[in-house]
């Protein structure tokens, strides 16, 4: 059975998948410019496409992605200028994810997982679920777990992907990885030849507001996405897939994969 999609089951089917036992999975991603070369979605995308992979592996279930993410931010997804990028205020994104969890609190879920595609809402995400335990009670039998996808890629693999050094993750954004896992799962949607041709950015280790512009490369992507493969993104998305199947099952104690 490969439909772990919630939105593309009956409630019957969800009901009684849940009442078995499944683990749920809630990718949390955003609207946000990737560059030139990729779309809006990309965060939402990619959590979603991962998070798809993970529940054909032990029979889960893949809830909607919530699409709007906290605010972007200039050092880790360009800032808040770009047209199209469409976010929330973190008490908003924060009263999302509490509500959602208290829904599947009472459609009887036990294993719940929060998987972060969009850098800049780990805290906001953290305190949703943070208030939803508190509402509900800490011996109702829910756990929740929540993740970054890309600290599943192993330590190996960026050597691999990045011979000359990783930039590190904030500044991954539209880059290598990104651009990589969407030729992977959404080739169709990724336009090579759109590239920017520019170096990483550089930033001061400080903040300031309003965000100074200038300081960010004008096409939206934060270091090159040239080198970006199908064969690349496969090798981040096994990591990463592989990884937290891995980590779902021992936590949550469902058999070795069948
Ligand atoms: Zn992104
Ligand atoms: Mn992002």
């Amino acid at each position: 059975m490969n439909n772990v999609r919630m939105d593309n089951m009956s409630w019957i089917e969800y009901e009684n998948r849940v009442k078995a036992g499944a683990v749920v999975f809630l990718p949390c991603g955003a609207t946000e410019q990737h560059g030139p070369h990729l779309p809006l979605g990309t965060d939402a995308l990619l959590a979603s496409a991962i998070s798809e992979d993970v529940a054909l592996a032990i029979n889960g279930i893949v809830a909607p992605a919530l699409s709007y993410g906290y605010k972007s931010q200039p050092k880790c997804g360009g800032g808040q200028h770009f047209c199209g990028t469409t976010s929330v205020d973190g008490a908003t994104l924060t009263a999302i994810v509490r509500d959602a969890v208290k829904e599947f609190h009472r459609h009887g879920v036990k294993r719940l997982v929060l998987v972060i595609g969009h850098y800049e809402n780990q805290w906001f995400v953290t305190e949703g679920i943070e208030l939803a335990l508190r509402d509900i009670g800490s011996d109702t039998g829910l756990e929740v777990m929540r993740l970054e996808h890309w600290e599943f890629v192993n330590a190996s693999t960026l050597a691999t992907i990045f011979p000359n050094g990783f930039p590190g993750i904030a500044l991954e954004h539209a880059a290598v990885i990104e651009t990589s896992m969407m030729l992977h799962y959404h080739p169709d949607m990724v336009a090579l030849d759109k590239i920017p041709e520019h170096g990483p950015a550089e930033f001061p280790v400080y903040d300031i507001y309003p965000t100074r512009i200038e300081w960010v490369p004008e096409s939206g992507v934060l270091s090159s996405a040239k080198g970006s493969t199908a064969q690349k993104g496969k090798l981040l998305v096994d990591d990463v897939v592989e990884g937290i199947s891995r980590a779902v099952r021992y936590e949550f104690l469902l058999p070795e994969a069948s």
